[in-house]
């Protein structure tokens, strides 16, 4: 089973058009904690094709801290 930061990486390169805050990001790859989930993004935000801002998230549409491929 991947882990939590190739969850997320595998779903943002599925949806690589759109940025998603924390919480959409943790419902579509179901993680059960939030500090689970804000590891996860911190972890892909920080690797190089990836970029974590506040964004507009494409699921909620609140704009906070998202993260999306760059
Ligand atoms: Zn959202």
């Amino acid at each position: 089973m991947p882990n939590a930061s190739e969850r997320v990486v595998a779903f943002l390169v599925k949806h690589k058009d759109s940025a998603f805050c924390d919480d959409c990001l943790r419902m579509r790859v179901g993680l059960a904690r939030r500090q689970e989930a804000q590891e996860a993004t911190r972890a892909v935000g920080s690797m190089g094709d990836f970029k974590r801002a506040i964004l507009r998230c494409f699921e909620c549409g609140a704009t906070k801290g998202s993260t999306r491929v760059v």
